[in-house]
């Protein structure tokens, strides 16, 4: 059994910065995540691409992102289980809390924080025939893991989204040819990106093909095709060295809607702003996963959300200490 203070369900930008913020009230840290590396979202599906809206830096690499935010947390000695999913939670007569995961691995803590983004990750796959027989490295990829792996290439993205937005431009400078398919007219994805986009279109350096559908994708072993029907219900054909299907990821709660959680229709947890907390004492929820009137799916909302619910965990860590809120100048760093 790992004891800790507090045991944290997720360990993307958001959870990981909440170690901070535990850390600095001596509470300590033990994360789970199901992937087998920490930074959520950063590590998995972006790592590459530039963030350009984290206070104090005015364009960070999402990888390098989440390596200062490991490096920040340090003084703390948070610990991890990596590639493990939380599968369970029940209470304590002490009220704590014990967490139990898919591998049978056996947390108690007295405070649990759900930073868990948005759930498993499950990338929404086009209804095309045949794509299995291409994934795993053959032509067909849900996520731009390294871009590297596309240089000069001739890629087909497909999708109206920020996550079809951001490749195309990023990968424009990058692979042979790079064509966009999207079945609208106009972008969902930041209006900012779909004027690059648009801008790069017409300087022909992006192939943009709008109101059109993926019909069917082709090839011998590795993928070497790709067909769409374009706005006039023609048949089209691209040589494509990749398809990257950029659909959006679906919001699999997984075991977490069976903690009795107060969850939503849109599978986020209900919190209350003041602290976070969810509507069961002594968890909370932040980042991604939660909701509220004018929630914001962004990395500094999640931040912001763990330095506030951290000081109302210190009451169920330390019921008989005051806590009496300090600068880090003030108080320190101080490594426990
Ligand atoms: P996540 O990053 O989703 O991490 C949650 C973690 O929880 C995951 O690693 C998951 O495996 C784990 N998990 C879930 N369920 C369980 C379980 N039961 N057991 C164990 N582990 C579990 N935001 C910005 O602020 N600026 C940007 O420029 C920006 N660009 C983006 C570009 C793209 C393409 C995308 C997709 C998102 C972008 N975002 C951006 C949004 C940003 O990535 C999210 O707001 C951020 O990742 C949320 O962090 P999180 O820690 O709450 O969740």
């Amino acid at each position: 059994m790992i004891e800790t203070d507090i045991c944290i369900v997720g360990a993307g930008p958001v959870g990981l910065f909440a170690v901070f913020e535990a850390g600095l009230l001596k509470m300590r840290c033990h994360l789970v995540d199901a992937l087998p590396q920490v930074g959520g979202q950063l590590s998995e599906i972006y790592p590459q691409k530039p963030i350009y809206d984290i206070p104090g830096f005015p364009s960070i690499n999402a990888q390098e992102l989440v390596d200062n935010l490991m490096e920040q947390i340090k003084p703390f000695h948070p610990t991890f289980t990596l590639g493990e999913r939380v599968e369970t939670i029940e209470r304590n007569e002490d009220k704590s809390f014990t967490i139990g995961t898919n591998e049978g691995t056996q947390i108690h803590a007295k405070v649990i924080v759900i930073a868990a983004g948005l759930g498993s990750f499950e990338p929404r796959k086009p209804a095309i025939e045949r794509l299995e027989e291409f994934e795993h490295g053959k032509g067909v990829a849900y996520m731009v893991k390294n871009p590297e792996t596309f240089r000069d290439k001739e890629i087909v993205l497909a999708g109206g989204g920020d996550s079809a937005l951001d490749w195309t431009i990023h990968l424009a400078g990058i692979s042979k040819k790079v064509t966009l398919i999207h079945r609208g007219e106009t972008f969902r994805g930041a209006p900012d990106s779909a004027e690059k986009v648009f801008n790069l279109a017409k300087e022909g350096k992006i192939n943009l093909i709008l109101k059109a559908n993926l019909t069917k994708i082709d090839g011998n072993g590795v993928l070497k095709e790709v067909h769409y029907e374009d706005e006039n219900k023609a048949i089209q054909t691209i040589n494509a060295d990749y398809l990257i299907p950029l659909f959006g990821l679906s919001p699999k709660l997984g075991p977490i809607a069976d903690w009795n959680l107060d969850i939503d229709k849109k599978n986020q947890i209900k919190v209350d702003t003041t602290d976070y907390s969810t509507n069961i004492e002594g968890i909370y929820a932040i980042g991604d996963i939660n909701t509220y009137t004018g929630k914001l799916k962004l990395i500094l909302c999640g931040f912001h959300e763990g330095a506030i619910m951290m000081q109302s965990a210190f009451k169920h860590v330390f019921p008989d200490k005051h806590l009496s809120f300090k600068y880090t100048t003030v108080n320190g760093v101080h490594e426990f």
